[in-house]
């Protein structure tokens, strides 16, 4: 398909209302406060959040930060078993696994990072969790911030949620 070129004809002699385009600004603003007014009437099509201090509720499935899960003695329910640094396509999840000091444990995670500018969100991880040791129900996007290594989140990070 070859894109046509449509040729606009404009007046040879416009008058000096028409040059200075005061009755389409006009028109324009008049369409403008036009919405002003009627959304402070009817505010009930607005789609703004004053944000952060508002919060979208987010769906049941929305993956957002990850957050690691604890024991109810607040140690990590990851038993380090690779699974999901095994499954996440991003290769974004680095495990260290160490000893567990508890014998019915066989392994913890000494460390447990997730670098955010790799993750593309798939939730491939949490799937992949035989624990239900890692979620992605933070409600959290990644948050700014102004260096890269401060969006690979640590094992402290992730228990903080
Ligand atoms: S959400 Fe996907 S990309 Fe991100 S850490 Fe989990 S498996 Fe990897
Ligand atoms: S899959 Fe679950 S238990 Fe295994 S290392 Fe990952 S978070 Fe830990």
């Amino acid at each position: 398909m070859t894109i046509g070129i449509k040729k606009v004809s404009r007046p040879e002699n416009m008058s000096l209302s028409e040059s200075l385009y005061l009755v389409e600004i006009v028109k324009g603003l008049g369409v403008t406060i036009g919405h002003l007014l009627h959304n402070l009437v009817h505010d009930e099509g607005i789609y703004t959040y004053e944000y952060p201090e508002e919060r979208r509720v987010m769906p049941a499935r929305f993956r957002g930060k990850h957050r690691l899960m604890k024991r109810p003695d607040g140690t990590p329910r990851c038993v380090a078993c690779y699974c999901c640094q095994t499954a996440c396509p991003a290769n974004c999840i680095t495990i260290v696994a160490g000893e567990s000091p508890n014998p019915d444990i066989e392994k913890v995670p000494v460390s447990f990072d997730i670098d955010h500018l790799r993750c593309i969100f798939c939730g491939l991880c949490v799937e992949a969790c035989p624990c239900d040791a890692i979620r992605m129900d933070t409600g959290w996007f990644t948050p700014p911030d102004d260096a890269r290594e401060k969006f690979v989140f640590s094992i402290d990070d992730l228990l903080e949620k």
